[in-house]
């Protein structure tokens, strides 16, 4: 999903394994959240459709839930670069083609509006002129998405977004630009030292050759559905920043 330091992008689609519109199971989030809570993995079992723990400890979601809730929370890691202060306003430029897909493009408007609404130093319109950086916002194939990472200062140029997202709700395509323009001003993963957390498989991302630096304020393990910039997203998804996300947002810029 990396393809280098300078122009590195993040997939997160299904096929590519990464923030794709993989619906976890209730059992995959049962396991995620055992093995969040410490439960080694080869003492976690499903059989017969239910999960277990030490052979025959039966294990619903909401007691799987209630083991993460004396954790600290959702953390934020942000790559060493980040976008300079020379930025002020970021234009999105969506391509003909992502504009005749009506969700993505509600989507995008909802994801401008959740940045502009938290009155940060850098803001995004859609479209126009007059802005110190620019974004293109165009179409790939499947129900994920891709960027990269800032570079000299300035956001990852491009963001792509999987076609397959327009038979997702609005919300859903609100999280998933959210969540790629996160990645275009400097987010890693909250989850990126175990993507089975969001994914229900999956290892460590690493520093990626961009780094992985937690955000002070922020606590350094991360939950289903405690981020928007978890690797894998749900179904279920609203769109909306977390708490996590906005002291992180706050932080950063
Ligand atoms: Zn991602």
């Amino acid at each position: 999903m990396f393809k280098g330091a300078a122009v590195l992008a993040v997939s997160c689609g299904v096929l590519s394994g990464c923030g794709g519109a993989e619906q976890m199971s209730e059992n995959e989030e049962i396991v995620a959240n055992l093995v969040e809570a410490g439960f080694p993995a080869d003492d976690i079992m499903v059989v017969d459709g239910a999960v277990y723990t030490g052979r025959d400890a039966h294990v619903t979601l909401e007691a799987s839930r209630e083991m993460l809730q004396s954790e600290a929370g959702p953390e934020q890691y942000r790559t060493t670069n980040t976008v300079g202060t020379a930025v002020t306003r970021i234009c999105i430029n969506p391509t003909s083609t992502f504009n005749s897909y009506t969700r993505l493009s509600q989507g995008l408007d909802a994801a401008i509006a959740n940045y502009n609404q938290r009155g940060l130093r850098i803001t995004f319109q859609r479209g126009g002129s007059g802005c110190t950086a620019t974004i293109t916002a165009q179409t790939m194939s499947g129900t994920g998405g891709s960027a990269g990472f800032p570079s000299g200062g300035r956001p990852y140029g491009t963001i792509n977004i999987g076609t397959g997202l327009n038979t997702y709700s609005v919300d859903v395509n609100e999280h998933v630009i959210t969540h790629e323009l996160g990645h275009a001003v400097g987010f890693r993963h909250s989850d990126y030292y175990n993507r089975a957390i969001s994914c229900g498989s999956g290892g460590s991302e690493g520093t990626a050759g961009v780094g992985a630096v937690l955000i002070p304020g922020t606590p350094s393990t991360a939950t289903v559905g405690g981020s928007i910039m978890n690797s894998c997203f749900r179904s279920t998804e609203t769109g909306e920043w977390t708490s996590s996300d906005i002291t992180a947002l706050n932080y950063l810029y």
